[in-house]
């Protein structure tokens, strides 16, 4: 009897299976084809100093509005790319619009922001994440501590195929965060190996996180960590000014997050930091 119903609940949610199928289907048909065209984007979010709102760096985050599907959420897009062997076409993309922005930056006053591209574990298995960004930012006339490369936990733990490509990041003088951390389980020898610049706190620490005793737990030894191996903290996901006030109690000062600013397309982010100086100016100004 239960192999009969759980028959009827397979069929049942057979056309839904179908439906999802289908529309990864087109998204790996399409992926490539948008890539190529520059429907894919890469939207930027500013990366802020929880104290004085100054905007230490952007982080690229891929969009793509399909023609028929609409919006593609990124690790659809990601697993697309993956899917049909070409994350390097995808992450080789997001990397030229980071160093485009990058080359930017100085003309917006901006000359030691850094803009960071995230790359997902499976990729270092595909082809040599290490070799290509470095051809990337030779070729923009980019200085590699600029550009901060973004990995999981998950990659840091796979010291076998990450692992070589990650050190030779480290050793190319790019810099190196670790995201969502405390979203898995990380690793500290490897942290202490791969001279890691940056933890991303996960935003799943940081929501309500004046509510939660543990959280704030969590955070304050994180930040004792983080200065023992001499890594900055950046708190992700920052939402309200009670969880800003919080981090910078604790001694997290930089926060991203729809707080400061959701991401933005490039063209924007000239119009966004005249505005945010403005902001930040009259905040100044009424402090002093
Ligand atoms: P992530 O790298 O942890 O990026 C942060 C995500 O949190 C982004 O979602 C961002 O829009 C969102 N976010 C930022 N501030 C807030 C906030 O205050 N509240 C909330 N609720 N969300 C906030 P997004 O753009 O949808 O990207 C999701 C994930 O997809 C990223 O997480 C990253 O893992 C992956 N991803 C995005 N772009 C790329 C890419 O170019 N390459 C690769 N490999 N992965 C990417
Ligand atoms: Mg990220
Ligand atoms: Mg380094
Ligand atoms: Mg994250």
């Amino acid at each position: 009897r239960s192999k009969e119903q759980g028959r009827g609940r397979w069929r049942k949610f057979d056309p839904m299976l179908r439906a999802a199928a289908e529309r990864q289907r087109q998204i790996e048909t399409d992926v490539l084809r948008a890539i190529e065209a520059g429907e894919l984007e890469a939207w930027f979010q500013p990366q802020v100093c929880l104290h004085t709102h100054t905007v230490l760096g952007f982080e690229a985050l891929v969009r793509w509005h399909h023609p028929t599907l609409g919006f593609i959420a990124p690790p659809e897009i990601v697993q697309a790319a993956h899917a049909i062997h070409s994350s390097d076409r995808l992450t080789g993309a997001v990397t030229d619009a980071a160093c485009t922005l990058l080359r930017a930056l100085p003309d917006m006053g901006l000359p030691n922001a850094t803009v960071a591209i995230n790359v997902s574990p499976r990729e270092f298995a595909l082809y040599s994440v290490s070799e290509m960004l470095a051809a990337k930012v030779a070729r923009h006339g980019i200085r590699p501590n600029l550009l901060e490369i973004e990995i999981t936990e998950e990659a840091l733990l796979d010291t076998v195929i990450a692992g070589a490509q990650l050190k030779q990041l480290e050793q190319s003088g790019f810099t190196l965060a670790v995201d969502d951390f405390g979203a898995g389980h990380s690793s500290l020898t490897r942290l202490i190996d791969l001279k890691v610049d940056r933890l991303k706190i996960d935003r799943g620490i940081i929501s309500g996180l004046e509510r939660s005793d543990r959280n704030r737990a969590i955070i304050s030894a994180l930040i004792r960590l983080g200065e023992a191996l001499s890594m900055s903290m950046l708190a992700e996901g920052v939402e309200t000014e009670s969880e800003a006030e919080t981090l910078r109690t604790l001694g997290c000062w930089m926060g991203q997050g729809y707080l400061f600013a959701r991401p933005m397309p490039m063209p924007r982010i000239a119009s966004w930091l005249r505005e945010h100086g403005e902001k930040q100016g009259a905040v100044s100004r009424v402090v002093a």
